[in-house]
């Protein structure tokens, strides 16, 4: 299962409020600069850490050890992204660093742009709609550059000799035709023939498919995730699965990894804690997935304040669903903020029954849903700089069946997002009028923030499969049907009076906010992240799209949602909100419906007619409006650092600095943690 949040459309747009009443009590130093600098599609963001100072020494040495093992891993994903990923870093990087000739020239600049790029995308692959970066800078233009730098630390690939190294590198960095998409889905298309992600050696689909069909046959109460920690390989006939462990592949990375869970372990803030960090290592020792989902029942059992993940885990980059990306997060618990996801987790087994859906579909009892608000102390892997804002793990069925599931809000990110978003024309561009301002301003944080904690921890825990139905019946549209059906989960009971009830929402007219904000951006103001010409691939923007699509032509009859067009400029008006909600519940039924019976072609239908296709007309103005925003599509996160500070030997204190050069902060990570060799 893919369940993660990525602060996408929906978020980013929540978050414009300039008057927003995000109150989090220690972010009150006003100065704090959020916004560090801002290229090409993406802006670099730094968030706080409060509290971190007032932790006991022991959880702050905690912090650090996690944090340093957060980083650790940072070229597994890397070379994940792309075989050539680690080569091509290593080029770019020395010319950054060494280039001798003008730094003031046009080329210089598109250079250091698309470095820049690759570094956010760890890659050459856009992180979010895994196309290949297109250089802005000539083929001839970059010899001069690499011909000014250190010609010794130029990379040489395996059996190559330099000039051929630099002519293959180039090709993939120039050529639009060669391995030219990450992850390739389209329909028709050898989805793993045809992904640039270093996952599969030698293989078509059906090769992939077969191999694990095989090994799915038996009958097995508590599968593990098969593929999670692997590349699977095919040589001379023969397939196999070459593992993610100590002493095999990412060995190298791995070893550092576990050399700072060793210090972590010491540390550790309860009995179970230590036990699951132990089982951890075990893992990362021994490649075991058995072990893994032995690590995960005792992580989901543990509820230290702090807590951490790392490992490999979302299955997002690998088209076939399977193998995980390496990603790290390191956190400890908001006390307060967690008052609402605790209220929301008590009452988990109320809104399960009074869900919209078919009794059949429903669980009959909700398994221990832990939900908190937590601040983020480190992101690694494949959650730097590029971040989720709220997580639900594990990922393993079984595992969320029988032991739960944990989920967390990530507060201290999203309120660096509404920081960062002040002021930028967004609302005034794309509300209707200044009611619907009005509403989003008032509430838009509020049931921001709430909208993602129904999301995650009732929306992807609710519901059940039927008997017999495959996990991966869905296949390919699994991702954006489980999104949609957690996005409706959220969306259905935002309007519940139950929300007022317990005190989650101030009134009536808050849910308002959430659905003008979600409704625009899911049919129009996410379209901002498509290039013209292209179709929405990304799980998150198909779910958004489908939903809001499917209730507006649903709604057509009632004027649920009308299109309005003022000056040349199309807005989306609700009419009626409770009939909005309506059909947020009925889509939801059909959707769950789907999920429990596996049925594969109203999925794939749902997903195609509505999650998918633009419309260009509609595209374009989007664009054009956006131009004279200030705004970014995506944006991203510079970690801070922890310093030890020692007397005598004796680690006396961990020292919290924020940094403000994002350059500096890759080029330091590329230093301190290469472990790994240029090709794996
Ligand atoms: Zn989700």
């Amino acid at each position: 299962m893919k369940i993660k949040v990525i602060l996408t459309g929906l978020m980013s747009v929540m978050m414009l409020n300039a008057n927003a009443q995000n109150k989090n009590e220690n972010n009150t130093e006003d100065d704090f600069k959020y916004i560090l600098e801002q290229f090409a599609d993406l802006r670099i963001l730094r968030y706080q850490v409060p509290e971190f100072e007032e932790l006991p020494l022991q959880d702050k040495k905690l912090i650090y050890y996690l944090s340093q093992a957060a980083v650790s891993g940072r070229d597994i994903l890397w070379d994940q992204n792309g075989k050539y990923n680690l080569a091509i870093r290593t080029l770019l990087e020395n010319i950054y660093e060494t280039y001798s000739g003008d730094r003031e020239t046009d080329e210089f600049r598109s250079f250091t742009t698309y470095l820049k790029r690759v570094w956010f995308s760890n890659g050459i692959y856009h992180h979010y709609s895994s196309d290949k970066l297109r250089p802005e800078f000539s083929e001839a233009s970059f010899d001069q550059l690499i011909g000014k730098s250190n010609q010794h630390k130029l990379p040489v690939l395996k059996g190559k000799s330099p000039e051929e190294s630099l002519l293959l590198l180039k090709k993939v960095i120039f050529d639009p035709a060669f391995l030219n998409k990450k992850v390739n889905q389209a329909e028709g298309a050898d989805m793993v023939q045809e992904s640039a992600v270093n996952f599969y050696q030698g293989l078509t689909e059906e090769d992939v498919a077969a191999y694990y069909a095989e090994a799915r046959k038996q009958e097995d109460e508590t599968p593990v995730s098969y593929g999670l920690n692997s590349r699977l390989v095919k040589e001379d006939g023969i397939v196999q699965e070459v593992v993610w462990k100590s002493g095999g592949l990412y060995g190298q990375a791995i070893d550092q990894i576990i050399f700072w869970l060793r210090k972590a372990e010491e540390v550790a803030q309860t009995s179970e804690q230590k036990e699951g960090i132990g089982k951890l290592i075990r893992y990362y020792e021994t490649g075991d997935l058995e072990i893994w989902d032995e690590y995960n029942v005792i992580w989901v059992a543990d509820h230290s304040r702090i807590d951490f993940v790392n490992g490999f885990i979302e299955v997002y980059s690998d088209p076939m669903g399977m193998r995980g990306t390496w990603e790290s997060v390191v956190n400890f618990k908001d006390l307060e903020a967690t008052r609402r996801t605790e209220i929301i987790s008590e009452n988990a087994q109320w809104f399960e029954d009074h869900s919209p859906v078919d009794e059949r579909f429903k669980k009959k009892q909700v398994k221990g849903v832990t939900a908190k608000v937590i601040t983020v102390a480190m992101l690694g892997g494949d959650c730097y700089p590029h971040t989720p804002i709220g997580i639900n793990l594990p990922n393993a069925d079984w595992i969320r069946k029988v032991h739960g599931s944990k989920s967390v809000t990530m507060e201290n990110i999203t309120y660096a997002y509404n920081q960062a978003n002040l002021g930028s024309g967004f609302l005034e561009e794309f509300s209707l009028n200044e009611e619907e301002m009005e509403l989003v301003r008032k509430y838009g944080p509020m049931t921001d923030n709430l909208h993602t904690d129904l999301h995650e921890c009732l929306g992807h825990g609710s519901g059940q499969v039927l008997e017999g139905v495959s996990a991966e019946a869905l296949k390919n549209y699994h991702a954006p049907l489980e999104e949609t059906r957690a996005d409706l989960f959220a969306l259905y009971y935002m309007m519940d009076p139950k929300m007022v009830e317990l005190g989650l929402l101030p009134d009536a007219d808050a849910a308002k906010a959430q659905y003008i904000s979600y409704i625009r951006n899911g049919i129009m103001t996410q379209l901002r992240r498509i290039e013209p010409g292209n179709t929405i691939e990304q799980a998150h923007m198909r779910n958004r799209q489908l939903i809001a699509r499917w209730c507006f032509e649903h709604g057509k009859a009632d004027k649920v949602i009308e299109e309005v067009k003022r000056d040349g400029k199309t807005y989306y008006r609700i009419n009626d909100f409770k009939k909005l909600q309506e059909l947020f519940g009925k889509l939801l039924a059909e959707v769950q419906r789907i999920k429990s019976e596996g049925d594969y072609e109203a999925g794939k239908s749902l997903v195609e007619n509505y999650g998918v296709n633009v419309d260009p007309a509609l595209h374009a103005e989007v664009m054009k409006r956006f131009e004279k925003l200030n705004i970014t599509p995506y944006s991203g996160f510079v970690n801070p650092e922890y310093h030890p500070v020692e007397l005598d030997g004796e680690v006396i204190d961990i020292q919290l600095e924020y940094v403000d050069d994002y350059a500096s902060q890759m080029l330091e990570y590329s230093e301190k943690y290469s472990f790994l060799p240029l090709e794996n």
